[in-house]
């Protein structure tokens, strides 16, 4: 059952409502009450699975009742399935590879749109459109993007009978490739529209929008949905096994991760998935130029200083929403100390631990550490993983982000597993800057000619709330 992160009455609601309602109403984001436990068993039975087969179980439990068994499971090869994941060798979804000693990259950008939101996203699409389906019920949801996210929602939704689905994006600032993968994807259940403004405009619109009465049943294609981080956990379980198999490690013996972050929804994932049991000992939190979380770690305060825009933009954020759920875990599941705590920071933009009775090192007593990193110390990591690993593995630069912090933060006494969450021909400025045009990896069949199949895909608008709003109302 989940209950929200602000509600003094613990109110549960089951996965199905926390799914399509995205957010509590008051405000809050629903929480897991308590996380099911990976037995050692279960973890030497999942050692013969595909990926298909640990993420049933593993997120299974998540799900509940909220969905028969055998649609879950067929959720399940057709998220993961070769249609999404054209080069899983052997049902690998999440290939683990060396970079150094004992320096791995748990790969997850193996998806259709070729960063990890795929992983997350792919599930919860056809989750929600198959929990519409027992309610007879349909959604439109509304959502804004200045990259990555727009074209993995458009990617999930498209196709599925329940959903539609309305994307606001600049006209500006987003790279070709992005703009060509969302552009390509228009037509059917996905509306891309091409806001004459800025990102920021863009996210001013949606919750405009929402807030009028005539929309607001519209909704929302976010990274607090419980969904997409129940659907994360699968992966820091198949890539712990896939670790310890290349160690030569003994089922139990420990890990540490390093995580390229922006909303903490990866990384609360993998709080999670340590939590369940599996053998995780440091988490350690990666940023860029935007180190909100590195400062919260170190610190012990949570500070909202706005967000600059950097060479890994997908981590370009000033607060990281899904904290809101581990901070109500250090409260004691206290919903209203936690809604204090949140309505302090949304209104001073600061807030501190030390203030609700914690310690300033509530994070590391967690088991979190972090580090930040920089363009210059992005481009040269690039260079040095292409040159280790003698031109085998050229990394994005938000991997790049966790490789540096992991080789300045973590004590590689063990195996250390990066999580890679982008394919780095999505990123291919920053890429050649590191190490030439040369060592650019050739494209996947699929996104040969991206920036043309996707050119035509925009509907242009104004950068005007009601041209917007006139534009959904005649199309939803
Ligand atoms: C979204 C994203 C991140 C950050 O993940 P969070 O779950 O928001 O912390 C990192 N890298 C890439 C490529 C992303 O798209």
């Amino acid at each position: 059952m989940y209950t929200s992160t602000r509600d003094p009455e613990r109110i549960e609601v089951g996965y199905d409502e926390a799914l399509i309602s995205g957010m509590a109403p008051d405000g809050g984001l629903y929480t897991p009450t308590d996380l099911p436990e990976i037995s050692f068993d279960e973890l030497e039975l999942y050692q013969n699975l595909p990926y298909t087969g640990i993420f049933s179980i593993v997120h299974g439990q998540f799900v509940g009742k909220s969905l028969p068994i055998d649609v879950q499971m067929a959720n399940a090869l057709e998220a993961y399935g070769p249609d999404n994941f054209p080069d899983a060798v052997g049902g690998v979804v999440t290939p683990v590879r060396r970079i150094g000693r004992g320096l791995f990259l748990l790969d997850l950008s193996g998806g259709p749109t070729a960063a990890f939101k795929d992983l997350a996203l792919q599930a919860v699409g056809r989750e929600m459109d198959k929990v519409l389906e027992q309610r007879d019920q349909k959604l439109v949801l509304l959502g804004a993007t200045s990259g990555d996210t727009g074209s993995a929602a458009e990617h999930a939704v498209k196709d599925r009978e329940r959903l539609k689905i309305f994307m606001l994006s600049p006209q500006e600032g987003m790279s070709e490739f992005q703009a060509g993968q969302m552009g390509a994807l228009t037509g059917g259940n996905v509306h891309n529209l091409s806001v004459d403004g800025a990102f920021d405009d863009c996210q001013d619109m949606v919750k405009r929008i929402t807030a009028n009465p005539e929309f607001s049943d519209l909704g929302a294609v976010n990274s607090i949905n419980i969904g997409r981080i129940t659907s994360q956990i699968p992966y820091y379980v198949a890539g712990y096994l896939e670790l310890m198999k290349q160690t030569n490690g003994e089922l139990g013996d420990p890990m540490d991760v390093v995580i390229p972050s922006g909303n903490f929804g990866n990384a609360l994932a993998g709080h999670y998935a340590r939590e369940m049991g599996i053998p995780i000992r440091n988490i350690i939190l990666a940023t860029n130029e935007n180190d909100v979380l590195n400062r919260l770690v170190q610190t012990g305060q949570y500070e909202n200083r706005g967000s600059q825009i950097t060479t890994s933009p997908s981590m370009d954020i000033g607060k990281s929403s899904n904290l809101e759920r581990l901070f109500w875990e250090f409260l004691g599941q206290n919903g209203a100390m936690t809604g204090r705590f949140m309505r302090q920071f949304e209104t001073e933009k600061r807030v501190s631990f030390v203030e609700y009775g914690l310690s300033r090192t509530a994070m590391k007593d967690a088991g979190f550490r972090s580090g930040t990193s920089s363009h210059d110390a992005r481009v040269s990591t690039i260079a040095r993983v292409y040159s280790d690993t003698r031109g085998r593995e050229v990394i994005d630069p938000h991997t790049a982000d966790a490789v540096y912090v992991a080789r300045n933060t973590a004590s590689m006494d063990i195996p250390t597993l990066v999580l890679s969450t982008a394919n780095p021909v999505k990123f291919e400025g920053i890429v050649a800057r590191a190490i030439g045009a040369i060592g650019i990896p050739a494209r996947s069949k699929r996104f040969e000619d991206i920036e043309r199949l996707g050119r035509d895909g925009f509907v242009k608008l104004p950068n005007d709330v009601e041209a917007v709003m006139e534009y959904i109302r005649d199309n939803r």
